[in-house]
């Protein structure tokens, strides 16, 4: 087995960067030759082609994927996601990202990923079931609360999580709630899982404010994104004490420098399906709003937001990734030289896989807990592993990132060398 790896070009490919992210770790590490050829490739990827029947009667094709980059830690988990530029190679990208996360965080998973290419703001809600409920046949192949359980991602919501849940358990012909995680509370969601990843971004800006000295209280943010994620982040870190000045979403952003009114921007956007719009702030867009001055960023939409074409121009000390692989391997290394704090995406996003474990391992049991005892959970497991990435970082002198990734890549590896290479 060769362990070469060949340089890989600058382009924004985000499993080219997710590849060259591990292979930087794999360097630092001196990771055995044989275990990188292993790790930086994924297990399996399913390419489903599936019809769909529209509300006119005609017939629709679609194309989805189900990737597992790693099991060796535990069953494959990882979101959905629903969105006109899916491709195999976010997907792989995205399932690789969430087997680190999973291993830094310590819960026993490996990583998937799931997609479908679709807009769903373009389906009637029953044309949406119906293309949910045959991706989840079409993949049934795979997932399983033992195997594969998949879990909200970007346009994918706990309805839809229902959805699959019910699909799944009709073809069994049994209910199995664990197969899934961020469902609705009525068939065995977890208290605490909406909030989780806007909760653990929250945890992780607080611990780095302590890290550097800083007073959340005086220190100014853009948020990008005001869904799942960006929404509850904005929220949770304003009460929090930081000064959120402004967000945005697909539409554009608004910006107010003296601080927005959070809660008056979430009573807009349910009103409005959008921030735009937002009364008495400036009307912005998307890259302009990465390059506000503010002292953190926090990305929350899509990956590739911070490349080579804009790094210098971030104003940000601070970046903290609520998205999956906001940031291009280039951009980091800009952002690096430039002294900008990057805490990555696989510890500050991964509140929400670590509360769907929680509903994961309450769905196994049947026993439920409370959302205070969630939510304290939840916030030490997000200590521990900061504690940890940067205590990687400090003794290798490295970014936050590559400390991240020491902690995980050294534990999927020690675990990979344990079991051995079957047969
Ligand atoms: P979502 O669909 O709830 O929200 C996405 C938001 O991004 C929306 O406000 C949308 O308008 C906005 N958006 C889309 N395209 C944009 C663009 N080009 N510019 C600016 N904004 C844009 O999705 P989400 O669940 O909040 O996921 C956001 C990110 O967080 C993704 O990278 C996802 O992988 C990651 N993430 C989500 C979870 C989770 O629990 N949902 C957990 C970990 C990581």
């Amino acid at each position: 087995m060769s362990a070469a790896v060949a340089p890989q070009p600058a382009i924004d490919n985000p499993w080219l960067n997710a590849q060259r992210q591990f292979d930087e770790a794999a360097e630092l590490l001196e990771l055995d030759p044989a275990l990188r050829c292993v790790l930086r490739e994924v297990r399996r990827e399913f390419t489903v082609r599936f019809p769909v029947k529209l509300d006119s009667g005609h017939v629709q094709m679609f194309e989805g994927y189900r990737v597992q980059h790693n099991l060796t830690r535990g069953p494959a988990k990882g979101g959905i996601r629903f969105h006109p530029q899916v491709s195999l190679d976010e997907v792989k990208a995205l399932a690789m990202w969430m087997t680190w996360k999973c291993a830094l965080v310590d819960i026993p998973y490996g990583g998937a990923k799931g997609g479908v290419i679709v807009d769903p703001a373009q389906l009637t809600h029953r044309e949406l079931e119906r293309l949910t409920r045959r991706f989840a046949s079409e993949i049934s192949v795979l997932v399983g609360p033992d195997s594969d359980i998949p879990a909200p991602d970007v346009n994918t919501t706990a309805e839809i999580m229902a959805w699959i849940m019910d699909t799944i358990s009709m073809e069994a012909g049994y209910s199995i709630p664990a197969v899934v995680t961020g469902k609705p509370l009525e068939i065995g969601g977890s208290e605490g899982r909406p909030s989780a990843t806007g909760r653990g971004v929250t945890v992780v800006a607080l611990e780095t404010c302590r890290r550097l000295g800083r007073d959340p209280a005086a220190t100014t943010v853009a948020v990008q994104g005001f869904g799942n994620v960006g929404g509850v982040a904005a929220r949770l870190l304003t009460e929090a004490g930081f000064r959120v000045c402004a967000v945005s979403d697909a539409s554009g952003a608004i910006y107010d420098p003296g601080g927005l009114d959070i809660a008056a921007v979430l009573e807009h956007h349910t009103r409005n399906r959008t921030v735009a719009g937002f009364p008495g702030a400036e009307q912005l867009t998307n890259a302009a709003l990465l390059e506000l001055p503010v002292d953190m960023l926090v990305p929350a939409a899509l990956e590739n937001q911070i490349t080579a074409g804009n790094a210098a121009r971030i104003k940000a000390s601070l970046i903290v990734e609520a998205a999956n692989g906001p940031t291009t391997t280039d951009a980091d290394h800009i952002l690096e030289k430039r002294g900008v704090v990057v805490v990555p995406d696989i510890l500050a996003n991964a509140g929400g896989v670590t509360v769907s474990y929680f509903e994961w391992v309450q769905d196994l049991q049947s026993f439920f807990w409370e959302e205070a005892e969630i939510n304290q959970r939840l916030e030490r497991i997000m200590r521990r592993a900061f504690a940890q990435m940067c205590g990687r970082s400090d003794e290798h002198h490295v970014s936050l990132r590559m400390g991240a990734y020491l902690v995980a890549v050294q534990r999927v590896a020690a675990a990979t060398t344990v079991r051995g290479i079957y047969p």
